[in-house]
């Protein structure tokens, strides 16, 4: 088991972020999903939505609307869209507008939690994203005053610093031993694969994550924090927006 297969699909953009167009192979469609032998379309998870995109064929266009995630990796056609049998080389593209945003919308969470760890301590609890807007929930008890104006400086200056933002592979064992994963991201990695992809804006957060994500910080645009929300029991939601 390699960490960049899922079922009988290799994907291809837990190492190349930046593509968004490919051939391959269906090895098995159904009205329910398809199911290529290498994909780029990210299938959803850490709170990142999956791509759409479409795939050509014949002089035949397929519009992907989703992704789920089984077994297989199963693209999701359009209702009555034709599905290209078993056996077709298709040429396939990611929606680029969607997923650069999503991108920047990710980066832009990662700057937001390690801002809210380094200088408030606390802990992320959960999260979701849409292109542009997300939110993140933090357990964190007080809320300082001038709190969300702060957040918001301290997340501007580290875009406007602009940090690298690598993404690498380390054997499982030497991930878990950074203080910062075991934080982060006990329960995301499954049992069994030898690998642990990181991604890590240096200097600032370092997490165990399959998102995709833009190359550095200043990459991300702005971020305005719009709103902070009591969720009880010492629990903060906070909302995001990413900006130009
Ligand atoms: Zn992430």
């Amino acid at each position: 088991m390699t960490f960049d297969l899922h079922g009988r699909t290799r994907r291809l953009e837990l190492t190349d972020q930046d593509l968004r167009s490919f051939e391959a192979v269906v090895l098995e469609a159904t009205p329910d999903g398809i199911v290529l032998d290498r994909s780029a379309f990210y299938p959803g998870g850490g709170g990142q939505p999956p791509d759409h995109g479409v795939l050509l064929w014949q002089g035949v266009e397929t519009r992907i609307e989703g992704v789920r995630k089984g077994d297989d990796l199963c693209l999701v056609p359009a209702e009555d869209d034709p599905i290209p049998p078993a056996g077709t080389v298709v040429r396939a593209a990611v929606a680029d507008e969607r997923r650069s945003a999503l991108m920047r919308t990710h980066s832009g969470l990662h700057v937001l939690c390690g801002v809210v760890f380094r200088d408030y301590g606390a802990l992320v609890t959960g999260g979701n994203m849409e292109p542009m807007t997300a939110r993140m929930d933090f357990n964190l008890p007080e809320v300082p005053p001038g709190f969300k104006e702060a957040i918001e400086d301290a997340c501007n200056a580290e875009i406007a610093a602009d940090r690298r933002i690598d993404v690498r592979l380390l054997p499982r064992a030497e991930a878990f031993a950074i203080p910062d994963i075991i934080r982060t991201a006990t329960n995301l990695v499954p049992e069994g694969i030898p690998e642990v992809r990181i991604v890590d804006i240096v200097g600032l957060d370092t997490q165990a994550d399959g998102g995709t994500h833009v190359a550095s910080t200043k990459q991300i645009g702005r971020i305005k924090v719009a709103k902070i929300e009591s969720k009880g029991r010492g629990f903060r939601r906070l909302r995001i927006a990413i900006a130009d």
